[in-house]
């Protein structure tokens, strides 16, 4: 982001976490000159992304299920990975570089805890992880539960395979299931 000051100057300046606070910058044309600036940043949304508006752009592909501390778990449409899910990012940030250590420590806490429900509540034999997003703008997480001779098993999995979909109950149940194993 640029930082303006005000006076004919910006610069360029990596991003702050969501709250707000002072800060010190350093501005490189003025000799041991520094400005204290103070901001307020807000959870960053992008009314064209599914992932932060949790509307029909995500009901396209997914299921919202619940907020976590740093993520949204969302139930992936396509379960020819039986609990296949995805773990997106709180704020729509693409890349995990852009965040933060301690916002990205508290973003693959998130993964972890899932992964780890997704073990007990579906006992799959190895569960890939797959992290792409080109066109998504929004650093999300596919998780994706494999089981031995199953589907796709010692290979990649394809991105939506638009082979398997659940009847609204069939969801819920799963939605259950993985829920219970939080
Ligand atoms: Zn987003």
């Amino acid at each position: 982001m640029l930082l303006e000051t005000g006076f004919g100057k910006s610069y360029a300046c990596s991003r702050f976490s969501a709250g707000s606070g002072t800060a010190l910058i350093d501005c490189p044309e003025t000799t041991g000159f520094e400005i204290t600036i103070v901001w307020e940043v807000f959870v960053l949304k992008d009314k064209n992304c599914g992932y932060c508006m949790k509307n029909e752009l995500l009901d396209g592909f997914g299921i919202y299920v619940q907020d976590l501390p740093a993520s949204v778990l969302v139930l992936f449409k396509e379960q020819s990975h039986p609990g296949r899910c995805i773990v997106a990012s709180k704020e729509h940030v693409s890349e995990i570089s852009d965040m933060t250590e301690e916002e990205a420590a508290a973003f693959i806490k998130d993964v972890r805890h899932v992964a780890k429900a997704v073990h007990k509540a579906f006992n799959p034999d190895k569960v890939n992880y797959g992290a792409y997003g080109d066109t998504a703008g929004h650093c999300h997480v596919h998780i994706v539960p494999k089981y031995k001779d199953g589907f796709e098993w010692g290979g990649i999995f394809q991105m939506n395979p638009e082979k398997k979909f659940l009847t609204d109950d069939e969801y819920k149940e799963v939605i259950a299931k993985l829920k219970a194993a939080l």
